[in-house]
């Protein structure tokens, strides 16, 4: 019989380990949410990543809450909060400051796994024990009680905090099997901590990558935001290709990658990511689309090649290159629509760099796109394509008054260098 609201708030509070974490460091919000479920006689704790870099001595991105209280018992506590999710009810609860997440213990709905062991409905609540159980990794299922000031440790996970180890609940092969973006997860958060993956776990991912192929596309689409806009791009890309992973979210890509024809793409696919991060650390903005601009190139280029030997004029083959790249990627990670646009732009926009002259240069200068555009083709430039006497132009355009700028746009031949359409052999080509 399951246990009543009255029941659950009578369970005795489980012993923890009083650990060192300076409150200040914890989400005022968070704290409020759990002070009043306590209040209330529910057991609460912040548990997940956000205790996991309290410990580390980092600071957390988000904190989620984790509780037996039941989702109406949660919304009848604080009046600004919200139910949310059909198949797993979670919490919102509202401040001024954004929400707090609080969900209720629950157990890993072990009877709804597909013939691959994929788990496809997870809905049952459980203890707090089977919550922990079915985390991914024990230095994620580690509880901190704010108000005891002790973290409730059932894997072991301190443990491997200390030792720097990530290291899978239970059997990795079944549980990359229930959800392998847990592989995803493993390889990010192992890079981002700078811990080592467990031995069996690793030889587990290896083998198993392409279970990444049943995944939706939709959820890779987020993962490989978190994985390339986390401040650690660089290795990141490196551990997910030494872990045979990249080459099931990025097919095309890993494949100009090993093309030898393509020499520059893998120095520009280096500059792009480490790009990314310095943005990211710098604390400026990233945009999803450019990644994949990035990544998608090579694999374009060489498909409006192949277009053009087939007899295509270069605008024509190009045209159907780009259309055609973005609808093969999709089967993998999803692009939304929006995004599609801004890629199609970046790489439209790589030739029209070549007009400069008069208001053409003035046009291209306004183009919503332009500033992505141009740290591509700088980008391109490092890389060892030959634009770089364009991407020095385009950088004086930018840094002169509007005077110099006339100047230079009526002084500008139409195309500088090379034709767009047929860049020299030491490109993509
Ligand atoms: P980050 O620092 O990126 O937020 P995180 O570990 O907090 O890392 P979240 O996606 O915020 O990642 O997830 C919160 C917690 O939920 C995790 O710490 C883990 O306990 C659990 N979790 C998330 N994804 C999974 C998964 N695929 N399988 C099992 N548990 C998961
Ligand atoms: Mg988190």
């Amino acid at each position: 019989m399951k246990p009543s609201a009255t029941d659950r708030r009578l369970a005795s509070p489980r012993p923890g380990v009083r650990v060192d974490i300076d409150v200040a460091h914890i989400n005022r919000d968070a704290l409020r949410v759990i002070t009043g479920l306590h209040r209330a006689g529910f057991q609460a704790y912040l548990v997940g990543g956000g205790v996991r870099d309290l410990l580390l001595g980092l600071s957390p991105k988000d904190f989620d809450i984790a509780t037996d209280a039941h989702p109406e018992d949660v919304r009848r506590q604080f009046d600004n909060s919200r139910v949310i999710g059909r198949r797993f009810r979670i919490v919102h609860v509202y401040f001024s400051q954004g929400y707090v997440e609080v969900a209720t213990f629950r157990a890993a709905g072990r009877a709804h796994v597909n013939k691959q062991g994929r788990i496809l409905a997870d809905n049952t609540y459980g203890t707090i024990e089977e919550d922990a159980f079915r985390r991914d990794f024990t230095i994620n299922a580690l509880y901190y009680d704010p108000e005891a000031g002790q973290v409730l440790d059932l894997v072991s996970g301190q443990q491997d905090l200390d030792a720097k180890l990530l290291r899978v609940i239970g059997d990795p092969e079944l549980r990359f099997r229930e959800d392998p973006v847990r592989m995803l997860r493993a390889v990010r958060l192992a890079t981002k901590l700078g811990f080592r993956i467990e031995d069996q776990a690793q030889a587990t991912i290896c083998r198993l990558g392409y279970l990444l192929g049943e995944v939706p596309p939709a959820r890779l689409f987020d993962e490989m935001l978190k994985l390339f806009h986390g401040g650690h791009a660089v290795q990141t890309f490196q551990a997910l290709r030494n872990y045979g992973l990249f080459e099931h979210l990025f097919p095309l890509t890993e494949q100009a990658l090993g093309d030898a024809s393509q020499e520059t793409f893998s120095a520009l696919v280096h500059g792009a990511l480490e790009n990314t991060d310095e943005r990211i650390r710098a604390g400026k903005p990233v945009i999803a689309s450019f990644l994949y601009a990035v990544f998608l190139w090579g694999p374009m280029r060489a498909l409006t090649r192949q277009l053009e030997l087939d007899g295509l004029s270069s605008k024509v083959a190009q045209d159907a290159a780009m259309k055609d790249t973005i609808l093969s990627q999709l089967r993998f990670t999803a692009i939304p629509k929006r995004l599609g646009f801004q890629i199609r732009n970046v790489w439209e926009l790589q030739n029209r760099f070549y007009r400069k002259r008069g208001k053409q240069a003035y046009r291209l200068y306004q183009h919503p796109r332009f500033r992505a555009a141009y740290d591509f083709l700088c980008l391109r430039a490092g890389a060892g394509d030959p634009v770089d006497k364009l991407c020095e132009w385009w950088t004086e355009f930018q840094d002169v008054d509007e005077a110099t700028q006339k100047k230079m746009a009526r002084s500008s031949r139409t195309r500088a260098g090379k034709t767009p359409h047929r860049p020299s052999r030491k490109t993509y080509h």
